[in-house]
């Protein structure tokens, strides 16, 4: 199982199954992206091989973003069928989020968001996340906020990315749970791991549990909970991919 993502590419969704075939080595049973920006959102995901979610896609028009992110799953809360796999979307498809890891308090936010009218596509702990995060956002929440506001409300362990339909920004949290971000001259990476963006940068940066990053075309940030910058010094890897 595994995460990636990017900003600042053109060929976005390229860079994203590479990544995802990258991570394979982790095992997985299911896999997906999400590319967002110009205020569109796409979602893509199947259960099984890379190659089912390759052939879904291959040759569809208009699958385009400036970010993105992709995920493969090892399943811990419900089975592997298409429906469960990541990314998972809010009520209103302008959420994507993949996460890798477990939600120990899942049931009772899930309690919560469906008494408060929400309504539920999967049988996964991880798709209480992009409600919360649309919870936060009706509530005025700025993006950013929103989405450390919503994982300040879990439990358990967790490398979590969400993208927006309408913003430029891909928001990550870790806890528990590997996550690495790569810099490139021109673009930005996540991943649970280095290899799945080696082939574009030896620069990387590495978080620790309860760090926050926000990736946007012209930088990124490493943050706390509360938002406030946190120094990070960045690293090369001394291997080849
Ligand atoms: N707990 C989540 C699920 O079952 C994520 C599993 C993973 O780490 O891939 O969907």
């Amino acid at each position: 199982c595994g995460i990636i993502g990017c900003v600042g590419r053109d060929d976005t969704l390229d860079t994203l199954i590479h990544g995802l075939s990258k991570l394979e080595y982790r095992g997985y049973d299911s896999a997906g992206i999400a590319l967002a920006g110009n205020g569109a959102l796409h979602i893509r995901k199947r259960a099984g091989e890379l190659d089912r979610l390759r052939e879904s896609i291959d040759g569809e028009d208009g699958l385009s973003g400036t970010i993105g992110i992709g995920h493969t799953r090892w399943s811990t809360h419900g089975p592997p069928t298409d429906h469960n796999a990541h990314p998972h979307a809010d009520c209103t498809g302008t959420v994507a989020v993949v996460h890798n890891g477990i939600i120990e308090n899942y049931q009772a936010l899930k309690d919560e968001l469906e008494a408060a009218g929400h309504t539920f596509e999967s049988d996964t702990d991880t798709e209480v996340v992009p409600h919360l995060v649309e919870a936060e956002l009706a509530a005025g929440a700025a993006p950013g906020e929103a989405f450390r506001a919503a994982i300040d409300r879990l439990d358990g362990s967790f490398a979590i990315s969400c993208v927006l339909d309408d913003s430029d920004s891909v928001f990550v949290a870790r806890n528990d749970s590997p996550l690495v971000l790569g810099l490139g001259d021109d673009e930005t990476y996540l991943a649970s791991d280095v290899p799945a963006f080696r082939a574009f940068t030896d620069q990387v940066v590495y978080l620790a549990d309860g760090e926050f990053a926000e990736l946007r075309p012209d930088g990124w940030r490493v943050i706390d909970a509360s938002g406030e910058p946190i120094e990070k010094s960045v690293e090369t890897i001394q291997w080849d991919a």
